[in-house]
């Protein structure tokens, strides 16, 4: 029997009629399909799981201030004014959560965001109430127009903007010091989502000392540790004081408290992977450039978006998966992403696989 749904009119139609974000789960040997960091990443010397658990006293709740990872990202980060602070969450999804939940105002809220990009700002402002207003990015080369954004600005008045820099799924750079402009323009935060900064190795953390609205956010995830969920905001002290009121008590906990601090102490083998991952990057790209037929775009970032158009994006994305291997179809996200496939940078030995796959299921096309 079917179980009937009768509690519907106690819930708003923008949840009942919201799209949930894709994690469908396909069988595959090779995985390319989450920006995740390649199996053979990190091994940190010396911590035993079962000694460390032991000793990190799990009968306890989490230190709700986590005060040893705050200052640790503070010192990491050379944040020395008083004027400016961390928050960490489950993931870097929490936190744009908790910024939506911020500035939601009852349903006055405006997001503003270049598009395409990360599809999760877009799903949570509108669980949040906020209304959603997307700037497009330039057909082609997906470069922001920044006075054209502006110009946006100044129209939309946003609560809030995000931009990811580099962007999920182009992987280009959107914007530079420029977001100086941006930030001066907009009454609401600004938020500067710096996921794959490691990667480009460009960060304007720096810039949070001069401009009171703006907000940088990282993550682990990107740099091998995706399965601590642990994301980090950088900015004015008086907005992260907001978002610590409105957090859960205990929205980290002891492990990847731990973890976090393990990960700053332990630079040198996160630079040796990073460096490792920007090697492959143009392994990668020099490859797939020298098949015709396709058009791969720069990267900044740990994966790389390639156009397919002339081959059929859906049937390459399925007989690469016939083949093991998994990647992302975004063809259908946006109109400017038509034809495209975002390939996350795996290890030397699946990149490899995958030209040789990929090159295999290109001849075979053109026959
Ligand atoms: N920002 C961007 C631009 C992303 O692409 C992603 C994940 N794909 C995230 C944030 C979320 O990261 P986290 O794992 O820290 O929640």
């Amino acid at each position: 029997m079917e179980l009937e749904i009768n509690f519907e009119k106690f819930i708003s139609r923008k949840l009942l009629e919201l799209q949930a974000y894709s994690t469908k789960s396909y069988d595959h040997s090779i995985k390319l399909d989450a920006m995740e960091m390649p199996n053979d990443s990190i091994v940190i010397e010396g911590s035993s799981i079962l000694n460390v658990l032991t000793d990190l006293e799990l009968n306890r709740y989490p230190d709700p201030n986590f005060q040893a990872l705050r200052e640790g990202l503070l010192v990491a980060k050379k944040i020395t004014s008083p004027k400016l602070d961390v928050i960490v969450g489950n993931g870097s999804d929490e936190l744009i959560q908790l910024l939506c939940l911020l500035t939601a105002n009852d349903g006055q809220g405006k997001l503003l965001i270049p598009s395409p990009t990360f599809s999760v700002y877009k799903i949570l402002a509108q669980i949040h109430g906020l209304r959603s207003f997307e700037f497009n990015l330039q057909s082609g080369t997906f470069h922001l127009d920044t006075p054209r954004f502006i110009e946006e600005i100044l129209k939309v008045d946003p609560s809030l903007i995000f931009i990811a820099n580099p962007n999920n799924p182009t992987g280009n750079r959107l914007i530079g010091r420029d977001i100086e402009k941006v930030c001066e323009a907009c009454k609401g935060l600004v938020v500067l989502d710096e996921a794959y900064y490691k990667f480009s190795d460009k960060s304007y953390i720096d810039m949070l000392q001069d401009l009171n609205n703006l907000l940088i956010m990282q993550t682990m995830s990107k740099i091998g540790f995706a399965g601590i969920r642990l994301g980090m905001l950088f900015g004015n002290k008086k907005v992260i004081d907001l978002l610590n009121k409105i957090r859960l008590p205990f929205n980290v906990n002891t492990i990847s408290q731990f973890a976090g601090l393990e990960i700053l102490n332990s630079e040198a083998l996160v630079e040796k992977k990073i460096n490792s991952t920007i090697r492959e990057r143009a392994f990668l790209i020099d490859q797939l450039s020298k098949i015709g037929g396709i058009k791969v775009y720069p990267s900044e970032a740990n994966f790389i978006l390639v156009d397919f158009q002339s081959y059929n994006p859906a049937i390459v994305f399925s007989q690469l998966l016939e083949s093991g291997v998994l990647v992302k179809n975004v063809s259908g996200q946006h109109h400017l992403l038509k034809g495209c496939l975002r390939i996350t940078v795996g290890s030397e030995a699946e990149n490899r696989e995958f030209i040789r796959i990929v090159r295999r299921i290109i001849a075979k096309s053109r026959t």
